[in-house]
């Protein structure tokens, strides 16, 4: 993963449809952008590695006009990318940490992506998904 000092391709579809905050980061293929150039703490890097990944079912080009259009989209691979980021702050920091760390989440999730959700109702998504990953995981070791 190489982290730019610089705006991604796309910035300004992306300006129009979400008009993300200043220190926003986007992620592209194996790249992330970061045009602040503010340092990126492990967990919001792990977040954007979910996103690398997910671009791998397509392409970057097809992933970022899916995530900008579609709202639902959206917001599914945002869960999926904070539910990931939440566990790993659940496996590094410590308990204090995790709950700050959702609570800004929701705030982040309900304000930054024109989902049309309130922060109880993104926090509660965020919850749900986690428990539904933890009961898959303890599904798996059983089986
Ligand atoms: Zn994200």
């Amino acid at each position: 993963m190489k982290i730019l000092t610089a705006y991604p391709q796309n910035y300004s579809e992306i300006k129009a449809i979400i008009n993300p905050p200043e220190d926003a980061l986007f992620p592209w293929g194996d790249k992330i952008y970061n045009p602040s150039g503010k340092e990126i703490p492990p967990d919001i890097q792990w977040h954007e590695q979910v996103h690398l990944k997910q671009q791998k079912n397509s392409s970057p080009e097809v992933w970022w006009f899916k995530w900008l259009n579609v709202k639902e989209f959206r917001q599914e691979q945002e869960l999926q990318a904070f539910t990931s980021q939440l566990q790993f702050i659940k496996r590094f920091y410590p308990k204090q940490a995790v709950k700050e760390a959702l609570d800004e989440m929701a705030e982040n999730l309900s304000n930054n992506y024109k989902l049309d959700i309130n922060k109880y109702e993104a926090e509660a998504l965020i919850r749900r998904r986690i428990k539904e990953t933890n009961i898959k995981a303890y599904d798996n070791r059983r089986n």
